[in-house]
């Protein structure tokens, strides 16, 4: 084989090694976006159930605000009676009196009802958070895992570009940016050899003459139908 075509063969293959590597750094990426998803589930509904708590806790400052404002007229309305001495007037401060108790009462007791929800929507906050560390905790081997990989294929990966610089360098340059397009173009296998006098990628023959002047010389000719670079393997 001349020694042309030895170095374009050559560069495809690690090309081909570069590419197969990028493909496995790129096939990472999905694994880490499903855990990241799975815990951005759970983080969202931490933060779901931290706002339905503080809502809860709104509802329960305000309903005791309420409840005290009762108790004060309640208050009130004893004194007032304490300090009537007319039977008449007696009797409405007094019926007064029993309507701000009942309220005071009805009052406290929706308090108490806010309070239990109150707890409930905690308990909820704190499962929720407690969700959360637990699925951290099981992606950490996952993620370390993934990262480990990574810092592998990447390393190797820096090998196998070291090494394609190396085989670029043996490829005259008028050929690498005619290999260069054709790669880039085609992304994929662009390098193939005249199989039975026919290109090996489409199978389009070529002329007689063209390839006994291929095998002579060790010229590397693009093929006409299908546009890869063709060298004549003997
Ligand atoms: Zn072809």
């Amino acid at each position: 084989m001349h020694p042309d075509v030895m170095a374009l063969v050559a560069l495809e293959g690690e090309d081909a090694a570069v590419e197969a590597l990028e493909t496995r750094l790129r096939a990472l990426e999905p694994r880490l976006q499903e855990l990241e998803r799975s815990r951005e589930l759970a983080a969202t509904a931490l933060q779901r159930a931290k706002h339905a708590l503080g809502a809860e806790e709104d509802k329960l400052r305000e309903a005791r605000a309420r409840a005290a404002q009762h108790r004060t007229l309640q208050e009130r309305n004893q004194k007032q009676l304490d300090g009537i001495t007319n039977i008449r007037e007696a009797n409405a401060a007094s019926a007064q009196l029993e309507s701000a108790r009942r309220m005071a009462s009805d009052a406290d007791a929706e308090a108490a009802r806010i309070a239990a929800r109150v707890e409930e929507a905690r308990a909820r906050a704190q499962q929720a958070e407690l969700a959360v560390a637990e699925i951290e905790g099981s992606q950490e081997t996952e993620r370390t895992t993934i990262a480990s990989e990574r810092r592998a294929i990447e390393e190797e990966l820096r090998h196998a570009r070291m090494k394609r610089d190396g085989s670029a360098k043996r490829v005259n340059s008028s050929l690498l940016s005619k290999y260069d397009k054709v790669r880039r173009r085609r992304r994929g296998q662009s390098v193939f050899p005249l199989r039975g006098g026919a290109c090996a990628s489409c199978d389009t023959a070529l002329p007689l003459q063209r390839r006994h002047e291929m095998a002579r010389t060790g010229a590397i000719e693009m093929c006409e139908a299908c546009g890869v670079l063709l060298y004549a393997a003997e």
